[in-house]
């Protein structure tokens, strides 16, 4: 199982989304899946083209709109998996509604958060992720408002597995990813992706001087949410590993009557007009 293709991609020398691509084509292959039963679904903005890089189905949406396409690919077709992609302004900015009530319905799919704290795309922008007081372009004297915490907002929405990574440290984030695409219901992953060429404040040496493992932590228990959003927040998000999962808890398809039944995309649909036609009143 080969997950790489022959496009090159145009990221910046040293982009953390390079490393991003490698772990979540690591995981597909670790989980024994084929490329044609894998779709990665992108939003907007330099990550988003991750979609175009992985040897899979790929759709690189609108701005912010990953995860309704990813949501309704998966309801159409069970039989794949399916990864959402993109970066934080994509899906904490203009896709943040989409996130929170993706994040409670529970569907069975992956989102993979490239979060650099900037938009990169647009040449340096402040975004959801940007730490209060950072300087760009758009925020000259300084961000005024405080940085969003999607770990605190994805364990607030109810999830049922959030999990945080840093670029770097492929093994891990490769694990962890393996274990969002296992996971029966949404799994959102944030993941530490530097942004080398806008964002020189929360570089790859800030990271490794900030982050702390989960898995350094004695007696953390990634199956009590009240301790999860207690860390996070002691830690200011500052943390990687599996932060929660709820193993117990049913998934969006498996409440769906019908849905184990028969993939929208296997039905035969091989219809007259008239068929068609017909079928799309029943829907009117
Ligand atoms: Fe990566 Fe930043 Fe370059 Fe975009 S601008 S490709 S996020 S390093």
């Amino acid at each position: 199982k080969d997950f790489r293709n022959s496009v090159k991609p145009n990221w910046c020398p040293g982009c953390g989304d390079f490393s991003v691509q490698a772990a979540i084509q690591r995981a597909a292959a670790n989980v024994g899946i084929e490329p044609h039963e894998l779709a990665v679904v992108a939003g907007i903005g330099c990550s988003g083209r991750i979609a175009g890089y992985i040897n899979s189905y790929g759709f690189h949406g609108i701005h912010g709109r990953a995860l309704p396409i990813a949501q309704g690919l998966k309801m159409a077709n069970r039989n794949l998996n399916v990864i959402a992609s993109g970066g934080d302004g994509d899906g904490f900015a203009i896709g943040m509604a989409h996130t929170v009530h993706a994040i409670r319905r529970n569907m069975d799919i992956t989102y993979v958060v490239m979060d650099n704290q900037i938009y990169g795309l647009t040449k340096g922008q402040t975004s959801p992720r940007s730490a209060q007081g950072f300087i760009t372009k758009s925020t000259p004297g300084g961000a005024i408002e405080p940085s969003l915490k999607p770990l605190e907002v994805a364990l607030s929405a109810g999830a049922t597995f959030v999990a945080q990574g840093f670029s770097t440290d492929i093994k891990e984030l490769t694990a962890l990813i393996e274990a969002g695409i296992q996971h029966k219901g949404f799994s959102f992953i944030n993941v530490f992706s530097p942004c080398v060429t806008y964002n020189k404040v929360n570089t790859y040496e800030w990271f490794k001087e900030h982050l702390t493992k989960l898995a350094d932590i004695e007696d953390y228990d990634s199956s009590n949410r009240e301790l999860a959003m207690q860390t996070v927040m002691e830690k200011e998000g500052l943390v990687t590993g599996i932060i929660y999962q709820d193993t117990e808890t049913k998934s969006y398809q498996e409440k769906v009557p019908g849905y184990a039944e028969q993939p929208l995309a296997d039905l035969d649909m091989n219809l007259s007009e008239d068929q068609f036609n017909e079928l799309v009143k029943e829907f009117m």
